[in-house]
């Protein structure tokens, strides 16, 4: 018979063997599409022999499920586009602050939360897209001249429901107050040459397809196209170099508040922030590595360097329900 002293060793034994199998799995939570990300997770993965399971779904639904789990979580990470999404993750309170010198040393502050909660990893610009054969860029300046009479029924946008064009009015609120905001917004609603768009690529090929000379995109779509047709006759501009700078946007992770594993999963994160990732995440949907030591690839490079706002995103999220109301005001649909 196993004496006292034998038991608690065996049982030991099983509380720790368990939890070291725990530790080596992550489970994340993902609204990026699924190509985008697995190669990241299996090099990961072949490096550390660390499991990561992903569940995809857009995030609300995904939000819900984690609010809904509560501390029966089976998320460790939640990891979706644009500011205005993981703020909103913040303020239903399923994510909890990583206090990692890594990620503060590879991410500049301006793309994490204030809080800790998240941390971008990927940058995207919101930008001007042009028509090469009808648009000189010398004709392009600001985000607000396209609200002048010079573009009238020349604009394409994206509908005010989507997010990234939230986070872009979130901004213009920040920089220029409510007021001016709704003048330029109406400007660019007078301004539109059709109906709004569903989706930044249909806005891309109107341009091409001459509905309209001028949009604004978030830079990968236009990386998507072009690579797909070299000689696409649109361009990207980068407005107001001579003031704030270019909306940047990012994608970004947060660690839920109940994660099962919390340890695994930062390190993760660490990881994701550091040069190999970094190269890899961005690189595959032509994006900008939120960390400034890491170079884009070269087909990204060849879009040219610009000034970035250098707004703390977070922003676009403080700022969504009045940005949502002021479009809403300006008939921007
Ligand atoms: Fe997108």
């Amino acid at each position: 018979m196993l004496s006292r002293k034998h038991l608690l060793a065996a049982l030991t034994l099983t509380l720790f063997g368990g939890v070291a199998q725990a530790a080596d799995e992550v489970v994340v939570y993902s609204s990026r599409i699924d190509e985008l990300i697995k190669p990241v997770f299996d090099a990961y993965t072949a490096k550390t022999g660390v499991k990561i399971k992903f569940i995809t779904d857009k995030e609300a639904p995904l939000m819900q499920r984690i609010k809904a789990e509560g501390e029966n979580a089976t998320a460790d990470l939640l990891l979706t586009v644009d500011a205005g999404n993981l703020w909103q993750a913040e303020q239903m309170g399923i994510l909890k602050p990583i206090k990692s010198a890594v990620i503060d040393a590879n991410i500049p502050k301006q793309y994490r939360a204030s809080s800790g909660d998240w941390t971008g990893l990927s940058l995207r610009a919101r930008t001007i897209a042009y028509s090469t054969e009808r648009v000189k860029p010398e004709e392009l300046s600001t985000y607000e001249a396209l609200a002048d009479k010079q573009w009238e029924g020349r604009l394409c946008l994206r509908t005010a429901k989507k997010v990234y064009n939230q986070s872009l009015t979130a901004t213009l609120i920040e920089t220029h107050g409510a007021e001016k905001t709704e003048a330029i917004i109406k400007g660019w609603v007078n301004n539109l040459s059709t109906d709004v768009f569903s989706d930044d690529t249909a806005l891309l090929q109107a341009i091409n397809a001459g509905q309209c000379d001028v949009g604004i995109v978030n830079t990968y779509y236009y990386g998507r196209l072009h690579k797909d047709n070299p000689q696409l006759p649109v361009k990207l501009f980068w407005p107001n170099q001579a003031d704030r700078g270019v909306h940047v946007n990012l994608s970004g992770i947060g660690l839920t508040r109940y994660a099962p594993h919390p340890e695994a999963a930062v390190k993760l994160v660490e990881w994701m922030t550091g040069e190999e990732a970094q190269k890899m995440f961005a690189g595959i949907n032509q994006e900008f590595p939120a960390n400034p030591k890491v170079a884009p690839s070269e087909e990204v490079a060849a879009w040219g360097t610009f000034k970035a706002d250098t707004i703390p995103v977070e922003l676009a999220g403080k700022r969504q329900a009045e940005a949502i109301r002021l479009m809403d005001r300006a008939g921007w649909n």
